[in-house]
């Protein structure tokens, strides 16, 4: 089997999760001589550099134009080690790395008539445990900052529901006036700020009751003086795990947060590749590595994060805040890992125009997600979004 062409296509739904941004998960499908394609996508579907690996993956794609492409290490490697930037690494290239790989993944499960997960070792989950995740942005289809500190129980109570039995949220991202805060927390952080952190978890464990899992999205906000400040006020919750609580490329900070707080650390949304991770396994700072197949190198990578994790003791989830084509490669993936925990379900997942991108809708059930049985990743674009996206095609 030979690449014969390679279409990046910028996908444009019109509508994310946060009112007013857009939202443009890029995909890549690659085609072959045998009549078979496969489907990967980027994982940076919002904010700022969204598009940054839209032009990596353009000069990827010519390298690999007439490869097999069963061949998926051989590719991976060429990519890395044979292309001068490639090398150095990075969001935006491992970003479009990922999407050849996931592609090239799903290719060989459709040569070969089976759905990923069995490439990777078979099931090692029949159901993937989910939470409800973002609930500052209240739980539901409706995604608007939450304020008042009983709002926040209210939308865990939703989730709940919902069958959810663990739910994640960001008690500090948004002010008492609705203002977003995107800055860090640097040095100190003042008593008004944690109260209102601490009074809106307060509520949810009120409202949602002990059994709840609660996660903590840090978000990278806080230094690690002011994470340890917030950590330390929100131990009396029993919080499963802080997410992003220091500096994420620090592994430093991770490790000192770790030893000053009770609750085990969580963090890898913007650590990419193996040698990303390397430090906060080696320091074992971290509980849960949250790899995002769409930056951290795809299927490929993920799966060797996840394997060397298991060494260190360390959990997995997938990160994914991204279109349908992210969820289908994540289930698959994750379906497989031993050391998987739980999915993340992100209100983008919610949105009918994030779903109407491809033609598979992928929910789960009273908080589990079932796993696809259908060759590859399972996962096609509806045609109906190709008419308002930006398409190259690399022939
Ligand atoms: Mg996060």
């Amino acid at each position: 089997m030979k690449i014969t062409n390679i279409e990046v296509i910028r996908l444009n739904s019109g509508k994310g999760p946060i009112k007013g941004e857009l939202w443009n998960p890029t995909v890549v499908r690659i085609n072959t001589d045998e009549g078979i394609s496969g489907l990967g996508e980027i994982g940076f579907a919002y904010s700022e550099a969204k598009y940054g690996s839209f032009g990596i993956i353009r000069d990827f794609a010519q390298k690999i134009i007439g490869d097999n492409p069963m061949e998926i290490e051989a590719i991976w490697e060429k990519l890395y080690t044979r292309t001068f930037w490639g090398y150095g690494g990075g969001g935006l290239i491992f970003g479009a790395m990922s999407a050849i790989d996931i592609a090239l993944w799903d290719i060989k499960g459709k040569a070969l008539g089976v759905p990923v997960y069995e490439l990777l070792g078979g099931k090692t989950n029949k159901k993937l445990r989910t939470y409800a995740s973002q609930l500052q942005l209240d739980w539901g289809v409706d995604c608007h900052p939450l304020i008042d500190p009983k709002a926040y129980g209210q939308a865990a109570v939703k989730a709940k529901e919902d069958g959810y039995t663990a739910i994640k949220v960001n008690p500090f991202m948004f002010g008492k006036d609705a203002s977003v805060f995107s800055g860090k927390y640097t040095g100190h952080m003042g008593i008004e700020q944690i109260k209102l952190a601490s009074d809106r978890i307060a509520q949810i464990r009120k409202q949602a009751g002990e059994e709840l899992d609660i996660m903590i999205e840090m978000h990278s906000l806080t230094s690690t003086n002011t994470a340890i400040q917030v950590g330390r006020e929100l131990e009396q919750y029993n919080i499963m795990f802080m997410e992003e609580s220091g500096g994420i490329l620090n592994p430093d900070s991770m490790k000192e947060i770790a030893e000053n707080v009770k609750i085990p650390q969580a963090s890898g949304e913007r650590n990419y590749s193996r040698f990303g991770f390397k430090p906060f396994f080696e320091n074992r700072s971290i509980k849960l590595a949250q790899p995002d197949l769409g930056n951290t190198g795809g299927i490929t990578e993920g799966k060797k994060i996840a394997d060397m994790a298991y060494i260190y003791d360390v959990a997995i989830q997938a990160h994914i805040c991204g279109g349908p084509v992210a969820t289908a490669a994540a289930l698959q993936f994750e379906a497989a890992v031993p050391n998987f925990l739980i999915h993340e379900l992100h209100a983008s997942a919610l949105q009918k125009e994030n779903m109407n991108l491809c033609t598979n809708v992928y929910l789960p059930e009273k908080g589990y997600y079932s796993v696809p049985d259908l060759p590859g990743i399972g996962q096609e674009l509806n045609p109906n979004a190709l008419k308002d996206a930006d398409i190259v095609v690399v022939k």
